[in-house]
C-alpha cells in the first residue's frame, strides 16, 4: 500500500494546483481524478449522448477505456489509446463531467483505476469522494474549500490566461450549480470526511496552503 493523501473539495478550490505542488515537494504522484471524469465526458460528447440519457451513458461506458500514464511526472489521460489531456479543461467538458459523474455506473467505472493507483504508489489524489469513498483509510485527508466568489475569479483568470472568452458571472453560476449537483447527488456526494482537515483557502496564498498540507504529511 502506498502512502495516501486525499484532497477533496468543490470546483475551483485550487485542489489541482495545490496537490501538484505538494506532490513535487514530497515526491508523491499527483492523481487528478476529475480528469478521469472529464475523459469519460469527452467520450460521451464525441458520441453525441445527452447527459440525461442515463442508459445511453452507461452503455457508452462499456466502450471507453480510460488509462493514466505519467510522462515527466505529469499525468496524461488516455481515452481508448488517444491522449486527451489537452481537451479536458473546457467548460463544456467540465459541465458534462459534472452531470455524468452523478451516475453510479460512471463512478463504478473509475473506482478501481483510482484505488489501484493508490495501492501501487505514494499519491496525493484529488476529487470529491476520495477521503469518504475511494480511500477511506487514507493517511491524510484534506477538505479544501474557498468562497464561490474566490473560486469563480480563479477559474475566470485561468480561462482568460489561456485566451478563452468567458464571463465571470456565468462562471460563478456554473460553479454554484456544480457544487449543488456534487453535494446533493445520491452516490458519493461531495462532503467532508469526519477525519479530514478543513482548509479554507479564500484568504490564503498558494505557498501557505501547500505548507499547511505538507505539515500534515510524512
Ligand atoms: O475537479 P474537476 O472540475 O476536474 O472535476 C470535473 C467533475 O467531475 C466535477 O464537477 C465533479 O462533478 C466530478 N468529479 C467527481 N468525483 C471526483 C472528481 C470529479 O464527481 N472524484
Amino acid at each position: 500500500m502506498g502512502y495516501n493523501v486525499a484532497v477533496d473539495g468543490p470546483a475551483g478550490a485550487g485542489k489541482s494546483t495545490i496537490a501538484r505542488l505538494v506532490a513535487k515537494e514530497k515526491g508523491y504522484i499527483y492523481v487528478d481524478t476529475g480528469a478521469m471524469y472529464r475523459a469519460l465526458a469527452v467520450h460521451f460528447l464525441k458520441k453525441g449522448i445527452a447527459p440525461e440519457d442515463t442508459q445511453g451513458i452507461i452503455e457508452a461506458c462499456g466502450d471507453a477505456d480510460v488509462s493514466i500514464r505519467y510522462e515527466n511526472g505529469i499525468q496524461q489521460v488516455y481515452l481508448n489509446g488517444e491522449n486527451v489531456t489537452g481537451m479536458l479543461r473546457t467548460e463544456e467538458v467540465g459541465n458534462m463531467a459534472s452531470r455524468t459523474s452523478a451516475i453510479p455506473g460512471v463512478r463504478e467505472k473509475l473506482l478501481e483505476l483510482q484505488r489501484m493507483l493508490a495501492r501501487e504508489n505514494d499519491v496525493i489524489m484529488d476529487g470529491r469522494d476520495i477521503g469518504t469513498n475511494i480511500l477511506p483509510e487514507a493517511d491524510v485527508k484534506i477538505f479544501l474549500t474557498a468562497s464561490v466568489e474566490t473560486r469563480a475569479k480563479r477559474r475566470y483568470d485561468e480561462l482568460r490566461s489561456k485566451g478563452e472568452d468567458c464571463d465571470l458571472e456565468q462562471i460563478a453560476r456554473d460553479i454554484a450549480e456544480r457544487d449543488a449537483r456534487d453535494m446533493n447527488r445520491e452516490t458519493a456526494p461531495l462532503k467532508r470526511a469526519e477525519d479530514a482537515v478543513l482548509i479554507d483557502s479564500s484568504d490564503m496564498t498558494i505557498p501557505e496552503v501547500v505548507s499547511e498540507i505538507c505539515s500534515h504529511c510524512k
